[in-house]
């Protein structure tokens, strides 16, 4: 799949829409996510243009794949759900109900979450 620049994270990792910033690097940036699911719900995306993990792990360079990395656990740090406990969840493609193709990981924390996934059965 190719990278569409108007999908809403390319716009706000432009400044056209704002967004509640949590922390941001020289490869990475978290913010809230618009709809939390959990007490604490951020989403962490990568600066470069890649529509997944697959794409994102295929084409970055070490540097942005550390730089991610880095911020995804400060994330966790800042929001104070390193201790407790946090979940991270990146949803690609179709069957995973991918909303916004530019590659994201959603963070989400702050209260029991339940078991991992509903059992799915094809
Ligand atoms: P996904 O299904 O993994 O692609 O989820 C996309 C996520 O982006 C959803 O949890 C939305 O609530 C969130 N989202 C969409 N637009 C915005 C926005 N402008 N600011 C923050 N989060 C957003």
């Amino acid at each position: 799949m190719a990278y569409d620049d108007s999908n809403i994270f390319a716009r706000i990792l432009r400044g056209e829409v704002p967004c509640k910033r949590i922390l941001e690097n020289e490869h990475a940036l978290a913010f809230q996510d618009i709809n939390p699911l959990a007490p604490a719900h951020a989403l962490v995306i990568p600066k470069g243009a890649y529509v997944s993990m697959v794409d994102f792990g295929a084409k970055a360079s070490s540097e942005e794949i550390a730089g991610f990395f880095r911020a995804v656990a400060e994330t966790a740090r800042k929001l104070g759900v390193d201790e407790s406990g946090y979940r991270l969840l990146a949803n690609s493609g179709p069957d995973a109900h991918q909303e916004v193709p530019h590659f994201h990981v959603h963070l989400v924390g702050g209260a029991p979450l339940g078991p991992m996934l509903r059992k799915v059965t094809p």
